[in-house]
């Protein structure tokens, strides 16, 4: 027997390509004339944009058909992705969302009135949405951490907590919140509720660091009261909504990871070829070339392990512990390979003239973010020792 490997289909070297030409040609003209910290571009060239690719039918690629998506499968989508991400504000807002945006996705085990009436219109008009499970008691751990509470008061649900480093909540037109619906009942006592932005008893407050798109804020529920056809799911049901469809989600994120990985990687190629000192490019020194070397081999390990999970989610597999091993392995790769980037380009790695500076502080945050690597590597360990 034969098996000759695999190759990528010519659709999606297609669509690669279609894609890669939007990033070069008209994302990175504008994000050099812009504040190399503003989290968005313009409103107009966002607009200009985004009637482009859905024009060219690169509008919402991972959505549903149903609801005006391209149908992708993750697969797919990770190889769109690692494109998309190759920019100056890629980490956190891949193609400057001018390829559309996508509702958090436990959305999707709402009623169909809850899809039609939040989903659709998200990915058909781009809009913004958060997610909030972190609060001041922690992120890691939500079973444990989770304090707000939800109340069930006639035909409302009353809201009262607070969460934190909550992504978008002050500009989103709505998102989904994690709150504790009955104390006793420790995990499955938590639920996902939709909440509008502007809801009375809602407040959402910036909070500063070190990514300056994607604002995350403190958000404050007081006598906060939404209808009680905004559950989402069934009551008890809100944790096991936020892993399941998550670990689904770690495949596009890792995707992103990569993309800028390679684009770092490839700015230091460039770089060593052309930059000399004492009288030899950087390219012929070999502490240079083992860090690039190193760099190489990490993105071509990262893309296996992303692609191989991708494929098992897509089979309709069990993948949490390749969607762990694909969030961990990714994000620290992007952290090295960044790194290595900065120092090659030596005082030029840490000015903003370069996106090198922003991926160094933004890649930071994806060792946290949607999981810290310890709790990935936890998840890992234990399928070690089932
Ligand atoms: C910029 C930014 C944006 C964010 N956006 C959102 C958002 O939109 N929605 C949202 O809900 N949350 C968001 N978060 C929160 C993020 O998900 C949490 O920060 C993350 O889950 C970790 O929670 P924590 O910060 O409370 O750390 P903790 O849970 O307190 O953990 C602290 C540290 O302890 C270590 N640790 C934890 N558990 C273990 C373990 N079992 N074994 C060993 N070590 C461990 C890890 O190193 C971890 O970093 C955001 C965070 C940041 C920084």
């Amino acid at each position: 027997m034969n098996f000759p490997g695999y190759r990528l289909p010519d659709e999606l070297l297609v669509l690669r390509e279609q894609i890669r030409r939007i990033i070069r040609d008209e994302i990175i003209p504008i994000e050099q004339r812009i504040d190399p910290d503003a989290p968005e571009i313009p409103e107009d060239d966002y607009r200009r944009l985004a009637v482009k690719t859905q024009a060219a039918g690169l509008w919402a690629l991972g959505a549903p058909e149903e609801y005006g998506g391209g149908g992708l499968d993750t697969f797919s989508m990770c190889v769109a992705l690692e494109e998309m991400a190759q920019h100056r504000m890629g980490l956190y807002n891949p193609g400057c969302s001018v390829f559309g945006r996508y509702p958090p996705p436990a959305i999707w085990a709402g009623s169909k009135e809850q899809i039609r009436k939040y989903a659709e219109p998200t990915i058909r008009q781009g809009l913004k949405t958060f997610f909030a499970i972190t609060e001041p008691s922690g992120g890691s751990d939500p079973a444990g951490a989770i304090q707000t509470r939800a109340e069930r008061k006639g035909d409302r649900w009353v809201l009262n907590g607070r969460k934190v480093f909550i992504s978008r909540a002050h500009d989103a037109p709505w998102g989904l919140v994690w709150a504790r619906t009955d104390r006793a009942k420790g995990r499955a006592g938590i639920s996902c509720f939709i909440v509008e932005q502007g809801t009375p008893g809602f407040t959402a407050r910036n909070i500063k660091v070190i990514r300056t798109s994607a604002i995350p804020n403190d958000v404050t529920f007081e006598d906060c009261e939404i209808p009680a056809e905004n559950l989402v799911g069934a009551e008890g049901q809100g944790l096991d909504l936020a892993f399941d469809l998550l670990v689904k989600n770690r495949f596009p994120y890792s995707a992103c990871n990569l993309g800028v990985a390679v684009a770092a990687h490839r700015m230091a190629i460039a770089h060593a070829k052309q930059r000399s000192t004492f009288g030899a490019p950087l390219s012929q020194r070999q502490a240079i070339q083992w860090m690039l070397a190193d760099a190489e081999v990490e993105i071509r390990a990262c893309r296996w392990i992303i692609w191989e999970g991708a494929w098992k989610a897509d089979r309709g597999e069990d993948a949490r512990v390749e969607a762990s091993m694909a969030k961990l392995y990714s994000s620290e790769v992007l952290g090295r390979v960044v790194d290595a980037a900065v120092q090659i380009h030596g005082a030029y790695g840490v000015s903003k003239e370069f996106p090198l500076e922003r991926w160094y502080r933004e890649a930071r945050v994806r060792r946290i973010g949607e999981g810290p690597s310890e709790v990935h590597r936890m998840v890992i360990a234990r399928s070690l020792f089932r």
